[in-house]
């Protein structure tokens, strides 16, 4: 995977521009110390702070213990037949990795041994245990598939090939990916089911760790707050990524992108180890721009409108939940109230231009003209562009402000979300090739042949 999901510079880059660090104990929180040594202290956000319910969503009292994991608790091992297959499996297949030999081998040797007792081995051999774990049904979500085709205006001098070309789109329900990540009992010691600030007591410095203590969460919460019915639930923002995919079985004028998915809840180092914090959730179809459509406006407005609408729609199930809280089981074996949010978007330039509805050469995140990005303007925003778009022409949104004016971003169909905002660097290709090896490395040599010559 060449986009690296990680937060941290997303949440860094939020907080320089943040401006409104309200500081220490303020009506919205509630201070605890944690760690050793009692050196930082966190504010917890007291509107949006996770609280436990049953599974009609009424909040329990403090210090209720979870209800029992009724199916796991009981003698429901599906697709293992028993407690001891589930174990058995879990052993060779997950502790040891034992080599399909090796496998085959040691049941052979349990076979021989029950043989005696007209018994059998919990699995015939290394194929049946993969397949009884292929068959798995927790954790997975199955993949659907939708078709998009053009539906726009034809020419008159006949329709071109891609014009009738059918687009699929395969796609993993997100809300299911997402609760299964919720559902996670691995996660329960790193998740945050709450947001916070967390401070050292030396000087009361801000420190910043995993995406729950950054500003943008906070102020996600402060928002939903406002609306009462929304006390006591769990912020659960979903991140997404896609990048283009190499490994392309597909030939012809397509080109696919992988989204990926995760929730800001976990931990980055749960995120890095690939503990299932990172699902795939859909295999974008693209048109490829070749020379001959290079030049044509309505062939480029359909490849990128194409991206947009096949992310609303395989986001779509996530919506509900953006504006209702969905009573939800996590790892701990409570239930609480989740509301859902878009969080950040990692990409890289091309795909941020794409997402931003902008032209490439302008900035996704602010309003600098593609001639002079240093300048100190204001940010990009939702409402702004909205505005921009019910007032100029196309002409003059293209010229004046790098905007698309014909596209619709996926996130006008989301409540709250705004692209501007939640695009966030790809490491790999933005900092290590982009700014790192592309342009500080070009200058330090130009710097170095200045100074002291070849
Ligand atoms: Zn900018």
């Amino acid at each position: 995977m060449s986009t690296t999901i990680s937060t941290w510079v997303w949440m860094k880059d939020m907080l320089t521009w943040s401006t409104n660090i309200n500081h220490h104990l303020n009506k919205t929180s509630i201070l605890e110390f944690v760690g050793p040594g009692d050196h930082l202290y966190r504010n917890y956000h007291l509107g949006l702070n996770g609280r436990p319910c049953n599974a009609d969503g009424i909040f329990l009292l403090p210090g209720t213990p979870p209800p029992p994991l009724e199916n796991v608790a009981t003698d429901n091992w599906t697709p293992f037949r028993n407690h001891t297959e589930f174990e058995t499996a879990e052993f060779l297949y997950m502790q040891n990795q034992m080599p399909a030999g090796q496998i085959n081998r040691l049941l052979d040797l349990w076979a021989s041994t029950l043989v005696k007792h007209n018994d059998k081995p919990p699995f015939a051999d290394h194929r049946d245990l993969h397949d009884i774990i292929d068959s798995s049904p927790f954790g997975d979500v199955n993949w659907q598939n939708f078709t998009v085709t053009y539906d726009g205006e034809r020419p008159e001098d006949g329709t071109k090939p891609w014009m009738d070309d059918k687009y699929e789109v395969w796609f993993r329900d997100p809300h299911k990916v997402v609760r299964n990540m919720l559902a996670n009992p691995t996660y329960t010691s790193e998740i945050d089911y709450c947001t916070y600030r967390e401070y050292s007591t030396e000087g009361d410095k801000r420190q910043w760790k995993d995406f729950m203590s950054g500003d943008w969460a906070w102020d996600q919460a402060d928002e939903i707050a406002k609306d009462p019915s929304m006390l006591g639930s769990t912020f659960v923002p979903v991140i997404l990524g896609s990048d283009k995919t190499t490994v392309s079985v597909r030939t012809g004028n397509n080109e696919d992108y992988l989204l990926y998915a995760s929730i800001g809840n976990i931990h980055n180092n749960v995120r890095r180890a690939h503990r299932d914090g990172v699902a795939v959730i859909g295999f974008l179809a693209m048109l490829k721009t070749t020379k001959e459509h290079a030049a044509e406006a309505v062939f480029q407005k359909f490849r990128q409108q194409l991206f947009h609408s096949s992310l609303s729609k395989i986001l779509n199930t996530l919506k509900p939940g953006m504006t209702t809280p969905k009573v939800t089981r996590f790892g701990d074996g409570h239930y609480r109230r989740v509301i859902y949010g878009l969080g950040p978007y990692i990409a890289d330039y091309e795909e941020q231009a794409l997402l931003a509805c902008i032209m490439r050469g302008w900035c996704p995140k602010c309003m600098a003209s593609c001639e002079d990005l240093n300048k100190d303007v204001l940010r990009r925003c939702r409402e702004y562009t909205e505005a921009l778009i019910q007032e100029g022409s196309l002409g003059d949104l293209w010229d004046d402000f790098g905007i698309v004016g014909e596209l619709v971003a996926f996130t006008n169909d989301f409540p709250q979300a705004d692209i501007h905002q939640m695009i966030s660097p790809d490491i790999l290709h933005q900092l290590v090739k982009g700014a790192f090896k592309d342009h500080l490395i070009k200058w330090v040599e130009k710097y170095l042949r200045h100074m002291h010559m070849k």
